[in-house]
């Protein structure tokens, strides 16, 4: 058996510069979320991408306030899973789920599972980037493919106008379990002649299929070695690893975005006047008595009637 190793990501730049890597081994991370959500095989996997990708694309965040920067991609494709959502910092954690973990579709002919059609295709992949300073900057792009690498590609190839590639390896045993995740995003940067990249696509070819690296034990350091045999400069090294990061405060700012019917919704809910909250990445479950979801009732009304005052003197 070759050795686990405990899940971790690499920064890096091949090509004297001019080509941007960032590589993740991810499966104790995707594991716990399939211990969490204990969802289908399919929905494992797109979680497991997903969470990969958050990330991958994670690690370009510039920490510029006391606050972490978060990462978020979300997809909403059609398919049987409903909305997937995954949030990522560059500090290495990240928690991710699906609206319907246990959407299932046949395995196709070749045996392998169909994870494109539980995410679906033709929605949106949104990424919002919150550098925890001014506004969150939001960029969409269609769903081509809703098998996650080629669509988070796209979106880098079009939000950052440079050529990009997305490569996944997640593998899931019959019993559900994950055995192994990884994931790498290759950006070119200008100046890399047609040479250069042909010979890039001939070292990817080399490298295989991720899922079988990770399983013979190759992590990030293995795979960048392959794909650039003359070299490379590591940026940065760190650990990954879920993390919710939920709090009381926060399951109760998410109810006040919700607005006042689900907070009527939740005073409905008479457990002792207490409601409980349940937070949707890790199931933690929160109590929330009914004395203090009356003030969060009143904070909103006044927040709706101070923005109405406001829009009127406009
Ligand atoms: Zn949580």
């Amino acid at each position: 058996m070759p050795e686990k190793h405990s899940d971790y990501s690499i920064r890096a730049m091949g090509l004297d510069g001019r080509a941007r890597v960032v590589a993740a081994l991810t499966t104790e991370t995707a594991e716990e979320l399939r211990r969490i959500h204990d969802p289908s095989p399919q929905v494992a996997v797109a979680l497991a991408r997903l969470a990969t990708g958050a990330l991958l694309l994670a690690s370009s965040l510039e920490k510029v306030t006391s606050q972490e920067p978060i990462l978020t991609v979300e997809t909403d494709g059609g398919g049987p899973a409903g909305h997937l959502i995954a949030t990522a910092s560059p500090a290495g954690w990240v928690r991710a789920t699906a609206a319907n973990p246990l959407a299932a579709t046949p395995r196709g002919a070749d045996g392998k599972l169909d994870v494109a059609g539980v995410v679906g295709v033709g929605g949106n992949l949104v990424v919002t980037r919150d550098s925890g300073h001014g506004e969150p900057y939001r960029g969409i792009v269609e769903l081509v493919s809703g098998d996650l690498a080629k669509d988070l590609a796209v979106y880098l190839t079009e939000s950052e106008q440079s050529p990009a590639a997305v490569v996944f390896g997640v593998f899931v045993v019959p019993e559900g379990r994950v055995d192994v995740s990884g994931g790498m995003l290759i950006q070119l940067l200008p100046g890399v002649s047609d040479e250069e990249a042909e010979d890039l696509v001939v070292h990817l070819g080399e490298l295989g299929a991720l899922s079988a690296r990770i399983a013979e034990g190759d992590g990030p350091r293995e795979w960048l070695a392959t794909i650039f045999p003359e070299g490379c400069t590591i940026l940065d090294e760190g650990p990954v690893s879920f993390r919710c990061g939920c709090s009381t405060d926060r399951v109760e700012s998410a109810l006040k975005l919700l607005g006042v019917g689900e907070i009527r919704a939740a005073m409905d809910e008479d457990n002792d006047r207490r409601a409980v909250l349940t937070c949707g990445f890790c199931h933690e479950a929160y109590t929330v008595t009914h004395d203090r979801l009356r003030e969060l009732l009143a904070e909103v009304e006044a927040q709706r009637r101070s923005s109405r005052a406001v829009s009127s003197n406009i």
